[in-house]
């Protein structure tokens, strides 16, 4: 099923990727703020992490140099170090502290013998442990300065995505405040006279316009994302060239679903040329097949926004989505992109399909015998919305992927935090 004009999803990726801006702006927020935002700078470390040798474990704290050849060590013991209260004293040869995990080990010592493999003695006031040196060894148990991040090393890098952990690592060198890009501004309506929002009457032959929802909720999960809802316009020239311009104006992307279906696609075209540089495009992919993808000017003379015109149909505009938008988002934002992970999953049902288009099945997933299990869920039209809901994932068959026999291997995009 290969057409001549039609590109593959990966070429439209590459190809929207060669024409997009990336966008500058930066806001200084304190760290909690700035979780799930793009880190706009290095951070550097201005500490070394550990900022001091310290303990690993509960035990005590030795100097290597008493580990005799003799399978029997004795050590005295002469203080308790514990966290946050370095000791300052000396550990003479053949003494040793007992020491609390993270408290400073003492400069004379090297090694902390775990608290389990220890016995203890206590004769006149005088306390003294025994261990076989042979389960002991030299330098265990200590964490060394700067070894988890020297300083001036950078701890995290530009263009990422912060996660609890990063709060956690900026919290850890004593940073405050950073530096992240300021946010997106997607702009988003549909098109279709048959459309009807929340709260008005279903007229006959009308539906309510889901794809606002869908795409809301989507952009939401992008936490970079400022959201324009601009409600549904009508399928004539005036509206959706008023639409298209005032979206231009507030946005840094516009998202229009429908109107780009053969049939309807000539007249948003002839809108879409008249307020910008749009491109109609064929994808071998299924759903999703026809696209625009352009930019539209701004009125007020700064610069033009970019815009993607989705298919109509609910699930089409959902899996568009996830293939071009979301990783065009990233990358305007200056945000680092991985491809979305997916997992392979073993077939219930046989999936038919011809090389030369990628497509995309939705299914359920389920563990057997520690494995997923990918089943398709019932009708695939692109309309039917509902087995989108029920569905785990996305199966996606690639561009040269032929029929998958029942038990074979697919590619799932797991819905799991995506949706
Ligand atoms: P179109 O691309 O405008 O021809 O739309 C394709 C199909 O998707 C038609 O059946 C439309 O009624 C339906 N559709 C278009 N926009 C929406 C929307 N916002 N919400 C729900 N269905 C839609
Ligand atoms: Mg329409």
């Amino acid at each position: 099923m290969m057409q001549d004009n039609f590109q593959s999803v990966v070429e439209a990726r590459e190809n929207i990727r060669e024409r997009l801006p990336v966008l500058n702006g930066t806001r200084t927020v304190a760290i909690r703020e700035a979780l799930d935002q793009v880190l706009a700078e290095d951070i550097l470390s201005p500490i070394d992490v550990p900022s001091h040798v310290n303990s690993a474990m509960d035990g005590y704290a030795i100097r290597s140099a008493d580990l005799s050849t003799q399978a029997t060590v004795t050590l005295q013991l002469i203080a308790t170090a514990y966290a946050g209260k370095p000791l300052g004293l000396s550990v003479p040869p053949n003494t040793c502290v007992k020491i609390m995990t993270g408290a400073v080990v003492p400069p004379d010592c090297d090694t902390v013998v775990v608290q389990e493999s220890t016995t203890s003695q206590d004769i006149n006031g005088v306390t003294t442990i025994t261990f076989n040196a042979n389960v002991v060894k030299p330098g265990e148990n200590v964490r060394l300065k700067g070894e988890d991040l020297a300083m001036g090393q950078a701890a995290l890098k530009k263009g990422k995505i912060l996660r609890p952990a990063d709060l956690g690592l900026m919290a850890s060198l004593g940073v405050a405040e950073v530096k992240i890009r300021r946010n997106l501004r997607v702009a988003f309506f549909s098109t279709g006279d048959e459309l009807r929002s929340l709260g008005q009457t279903l007229d006959e032959g009308c539906i309510y316009d889901s794809n606002r929802y869908t795409l809301y909720g989507m952009l939401k999960r992008l936490r970079f994302v400022d959201v324009i809802d601009m409600g549904v316009v009508k399928d004539s020239p005036e509206s959706l060239e008023a639409a298209m311009l005032e979206a231009a104006d507030q946005a840094d992307v516009i998202l229009t679903s429908g109107g780009v279906s053969v049939g309807e696609a000539d007249f948003t075209k002839q809108v879409m040329a008249k307020v910008g540089q749009v491109e109609f495009w064929k994808i071998a992919m299924r759903p999703g097949r026809p696209m625009a993808f352009g930019t539209v000017e701004k009125p007020r003379g700064q610069g033009s926004a970019v815009l993607f015109g989705l298919p109509g149909n609910p699930v089409a505009v959902m899996v568009t989505f996830y293939a071009f938008v979301r990783d065009a988002l990233h990358f305007m934002v200056g945000a680092e992109s991985k491809p979305l992970p997916t997992i392979k999953a073993k077939l219930e049902q046989e999936a038919r399909k011809k090389p030369g288009r990628t497509e995309y099945q939705r299914v359920r997933l389920y563990l057997q015998d520690s494995e997923w299990i990918a089943s398709l869920t019932g009708a695939q039209g692109s309309g039917i919305l509902r087995s989108m809901s029920e569905s785990d994932g996305l199966m996606v068959m690639h561009h040269d992927q032929g029929t998958v026999a029942v038990g074979g291997f697919v590619d799932v995009l797991p819905f799991e935090g995506l949706l």
